[in-house]
């Protein structure tokens, strides 16, 4: 992004109505941008003190060095890696181009940042290879001091990939939520947080989900890309374009376009089963970009089964 739009990307934040704006730094791979970038982040941040800028950066955590673990140290950057659990299981799928794991490259940026007061938490992303080992991965990120654990299931949206090695089906998504369930209580440690737990303990005590993928609460995420192109979140890629920050003047003009209008309208729209389902406030029809079309042709969560075997499981477990 160059700096003229990442100023007016600043321009375009700061006349939105809240007071609170949360980014996420996301790629790719965000810190091949260079420190020069988040330095610049840092001075408009600076300059447009209307808001309070909260920032959260997600990384494979291979670059991190002491500069840049003391750029986000003092910049107070929240930093999520992605740590696919233990060695063997994060060496099966993120190779270098050299065909070697990276587990020990990763951890080496864990740990550089912890020594600067940064605790990452984690995206473990889990894919056919991995589905298995739910127990091995849960109890790897506890041994290596993670505390605050996400598990993405890998959902392939690329229509031509025929052979699709790494989705997960419903089935095996949901056995691998009970085993780290499981584990999470065995491990009996409240300080310990696995965010698919926590979006249904959340629901069962306050009827509040914590999580877009549970509340419905998709279109209150945009992508910005390098042009200033504005896009819903990053899972959508490139299909739905909102419009740009060079084009609208305000949030109000991106909001109430007729383009996110009729995307909205369509990701709203609940299939037979959802309405009928006593889980349907917690769960909204999953993440609206993780769904298949139904018999009616209306899109359904496509880990449906997964959602309500777990909330079943957790309450039976907890009685
Ligand atoms: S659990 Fe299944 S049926 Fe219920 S709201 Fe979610 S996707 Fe719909
Ligand atoms: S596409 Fe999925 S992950 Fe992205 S905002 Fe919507 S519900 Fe959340």
């Amino acid at each position: 992004m160059l700096p003229e739009t990442l100023e007016k990307l600043f321009v375009f934040l700061n006349l939105l109505p809240q007071d609170r704006v949360r980014i996420n730094w996301n790629g790719g791979e965000p810190l091949l941008a260079g420190k020069d970038f988040f330095s610049r982040i840092i001075r408009l941040e600076k300059k447009y003190t209307g808001k309070v800028w909260l920032n959260m950066i997600q990384t494979n955590a291979m670059l991190v060095d002491n500069e840049w673990a003391g750029l986000f140290s003092a910049n107070d950057f929240r930093v999520g890696v992605s740590i696919d659990g233990s060695k063997e299981t994060h060496d099966k799928n993120r190779k270098n181009i050299a065909g070697q794991g990276t587990y020990e490259k990763a951890m080496c940026g864990v740990n550089i940042l912890r020594t600067h007061n940064i605790y990452p938490s984690t995206i473990c992303t889990i894919t056919k290879k991995t589905v298995k080992y739910a127990k091995e991965i849960f109890r790897s990120l506890i041994e290596n001091g993670f505390k605050n654990l996400a598990f993405n299931v890998f959902y392939n949206t690329a229509s031509d990939y025929s052979e699709d090695i790494y989705s997960l089906t419903d089935k095996e998504w949901l056995n691998f939520l009970t085993e780290v369930f499981d584990e999470w209580l065995i491990l009996n440690d409240p300080t310990v947080r696995v965010r698919e737990i926590d979006g249904i303990l959340a629901w069962v005590k306050s009827r509040s989900a914590n999580n877009c993928t549970y509340r419905g609460t998709c279109y209150q995420w945009f992508a910005v890309d390098y042009t200033g192109d504005i896009y819903p979140c990053e899972r959508y890629g490139k299909i739905t374009r909102f419009g740009s920050i060079n084009s609208y003047e305000t949030f109000s003009g991106t909001v109430t376009s007729s383009v996110l209008t009729k995307w909205r309208k369509n990701i709203e729209v609940l299939p037979q089963k959802c309405q009928s389902c006593s889980l349907q406030s917690l769960c909204n029809n999953g993440c609206s970009q993780h769904r298949e079309a139904d018999t009616q042709g209306v899109p359904l969560y496509t880990y449906c089964e997964s959602r309500l075997g777990l909330y079943y499981y957790i309450q039976q477990k907890l009685n």
